[in-house]
């Protein structure tokens, strides 16, 4: 029997690759499986499959490569995920139930290697990229384990802002949301997709030419250079007026309006002077401002500015006439900044139970 790290993924394959692992069994066993495992079964309850294929797939193939390792229940129906991958390896999702769909967070990479500094994903930085059938994995998983399957689904949207950099793992991600687009499988829509990223303004203009439409946010959190460098060390390669320029490009290419994250931290970000800079980027284009109050992490000493000088700096925004919203994170009560739950359990596994 091959080694679970030597198998094969299967989760993220097309109905005809499948079939062209099982040159044995009939073509329509690829859609069979397919659709089996869109909805997250194992190959054990694959029992309308002949036993003797059953048994083949088990011994040579892996069905997801994303195991539910733990769950924790936040407020209002919020549920973080710590997900096993098949080296090992943890990665994190979280599930947020909306009127307007139910909605997943998931990871596109393990660990970071942007170092922003107020972000716990990026502190140990990058250990690998997840492949798409990772990315997948997690979306299956998180269905099913609300009730979903393939056809009838308990996720509806998904946003891909857990760990990691998704434009940091161009051609997985790429092929990732071809994989969930498709109609034969969970055929979620690009309308129901968002994609977060730090500003790799080069594969921002490459996305916009990729046929794909689906929602972009920009992490800007500062509109000075000078300070998002300082916070971002991304935008000492890409500096703003360039990052402006892209998601200008990817309005255009795409007619989708572009969301620019601004997460506030205390004394930093949230005076006047960057209200009224933040209000100049963003105008000249369809763009939205989600405003998010920081999500503080043990390991470094930024603060989140209380709920009232977020909502002060929100009205400012609104005079100024950007269009902007506080978001509101489901995800705080159970470590919802990502990377901060995986790194408690890498902690306590090394016997440092302090975080
Ligand atoms: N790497 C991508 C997507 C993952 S991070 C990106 O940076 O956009 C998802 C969002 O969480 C980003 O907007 C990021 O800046 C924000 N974020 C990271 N750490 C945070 C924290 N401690 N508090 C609030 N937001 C945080
Ligand atoms: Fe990476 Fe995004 Fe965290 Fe920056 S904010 S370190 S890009 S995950």
């Amino acid at each position: 029997m091959a080694e679970t790290q030597d198998k094969i993924q299967l989760l993220g394959l097309s109905a005809k690759e499948i079939a062209a692992l099982l040159p044995d069994h009939p073509a329509y066993c690829g859609a069979q499986i397919a659709s089996f495992l869109n909805s997250g079964a194992g190959f054990d309850e694959m029992t309308s499959l002949k036993k003797e294929l059953r048994l083949y797939l088990q011994e040579n193939f892996i069905a997801n490569p994303v195991a539910v390792l733990d769950v924790f229940h936040g407020r209002e129906g919020a549920k973080k995920y710590l997900f096993k991958l098949c080296d090992g390896n943890l990665i994190e999702g979280v599930y947020m139930p909306h009127d307007y769909g139910n909605t997943l967070c998931l990871s596109t990479q393990i660990g970071c290697r942007m170092g922003c500094k107020f972000c716990a994903s990026g502190i140990d930085g990058l250990t690998r990229n997840l492949t798409a059938g990772e990315m997948l994995g997690q979306v299956v998983a998180v269905n099913r384990d609300n009730g979903g399957n393939a056809k009838e689904r308990a996720v509806n949207k998904l946003v891909l802002m857990g760990s990691g950099e998704p434009f940091d793992n161009y051609d997985n991600v790429l092929k990732f949301l071809d994989a969930v687009k498709d109609e034969n499988g969970l055929n979620i829509s690009e309308r129901n997709i968002s994609l977060s990223t730090s500003g790799l303004c080069d594969k921002i203009e490459k996305f916009a030419d990729s046929g794909h439409k689906v929602t972009l946010s920009i992490s800007l959190h500062a509109p000075f250079d000078g300070l998002r460098s300082e916070l971002m060390p991304v935008n000492k390669a890409f500096g703003i007026e360039r990052l402006v320029r892209s998601a200008r490009y990817y309005f255009e290419k795409t007619g989708r309006r572009v969301i620019f994250e601004y997460t506030l931290i205390k004394g930093k970000n949230d005076g006047d002077d960057c209200a009224r800079q933040l209000a100049r980027i963003t105008s000249g284009f369809p763009s939205h401002v989600n405003l998010i109050r920081l999500n503080e992490v043990k390991e470094n000493d930024f603060r989140a500015p209380t709920t009232d000088a977020a909502t002060e700096f929100l009205r400012k925004l609104q005079k100024l006439g950007v269009s902007a919203t506080v978001r509101k994170s489901l995800g705080n009560d159970i470590e919802g900044a990502c990377g901060q739950l995986r790194r408690r359990y890498l902690h306590e596994a090394d016997g440092d139970k302090t975080l």
